[in-house]
């Protein structure tokens, strides 16, 4: 295994996330980003063991072992480093190649389905950019199965990342398809199917929020098509939390610097919008992170704002009044 898969590897299993999942708890915090517990490694009475999630490392003070998540797979399962590193495959569970070549399968068909590309433009994404850096593509159903088993990929690999159903068909039919870090987004087209579906696990972070976090005002929505809508308008400060309930991920991030964030959620006729807009507005609040809320017009969402005849300008002037 060469040096970047390793990297890979390691950057896919978080020190901190594997030491919970076999039943490691931090006793307390030491400062920002290092925490400290009883040693797993060893009979510890006081807690000695130490870890970095920022460096992604540990160190037990009691033992003096340290090192990465491998070493840590190695000590605690009691094997030599290549079974150390078979072992966190297998426990990382959908080899990222495997989504990454579904996703590219459904970007060559979303040019292949015209019903696809008209979907898109009727919700106003009519940019072949804006397609291109989200990596847009179209599940059209049925022949997914087939390309992935050509590529070597096992029948039971198909099913355990949720691509494939137990009795063989594709997961995601007619579904316009957004990766995201570690699951795939779709957008289905038929008004018979639920509008809304991820495959199983984590829906990731904040969408694309290497690219944002480092802007001191960002604007989050809380569908991919609200953020295309912005990106295309030009407001490039625009992150997504796929849905109005932010994961514990999602609010770190935002949580990670000082900024101010705008908080446009649809503006639902129920106003579920709204209240989901104020009560993240609060839990912000807390953790000293200063809030706007964003009033689009009733029953808009910025999807529909610029689908609508909505313009950049408008929309600017609705950032300034949000309050
Ligand atoms: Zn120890």
């Amino acid at each position: 295994m060469n040096r970047q898969a390793l990297d890979d590897l390691k950057q896919q299993i978080p020190l901190m996330g594997y030491l919970q999942a076999h039943d490691w708890h931090p006793a307390r915090p030491l400062s920002r980003g290092r925490w400290i517990g009883l040693c797993p490694l060893h009979e510890d009475h006081q807690p000695s063991f130490l870890v970095n999630t920022n460096k992604d490392l540990f160190y037990c003070y009691g033992c003096g072992r340290g090192g990465d998540v491998i070493r840590f797979a190695e000590l605690y399962h009691q094997v030599k480093f290549p079974q150390a590193v078979a072992l966190l495959h297998q426990w990382r569970g959908v080899e990222p190649s495997l989504l990454l070549e579904a996703a590219r399968f459904y970007r060559i068909q979303l040019h292949r389905h015209s019903e696809a590309v008209a979907y898109l433009y009727q919700r106003g994404i009519r940019s072949s950019a804006t397609i291109e850096l989200m990596r847009i593509g179209y599940a059209p159903g049925g022949c997914l199965r087939r390309w992935l088993i050509q590529l070597g990929y096992p029948m039971p690999a198909l099913c355990q990342a949720g691509l494939v159903t137990g009795n063989g068909y594709d997961t995601y039919v007619r579904r316009i398809v957004f990766p995201l870090e570690g699951n795939l987004y779709g957008r289905s087209l038929s008004a018979s199917a639920p509008a809304h579906r991820f495959l199983p696990g984590s829906k990731g972070g904040l969408y694309s929020w290497d690219q944002v976090r480092q802007y001191p005002e960002v604007i989050l929505v809380e569908g991919l098509f609200d953020y295309a809508a912005l990106w295309q308008a030009g407001f490039h400060n625009v992150t997504c939390s796929l849905g109005t309930n932010l994961n514990a991920r999602q609010l770190r991030q935002l949580c990670d610097g000082s900024r101010t964030v705008y908080l446009t959620f649809d503006a639902d006729q129920n106003g579920s919008g709204r209240q989901a807009a104020q009560s993240l507005a609060c839990r912000l609040t807390e953790h000293g992170v200063s809030t706007r809320t964003v009033s689009l017009p009733e029953g808009h969402d910025p999807n529909s704002f610029f689908a609508h005849g909505g313009d950049a300008h408008q929309f600017q002037s609705l950032l300034e009044e949000a309050r």
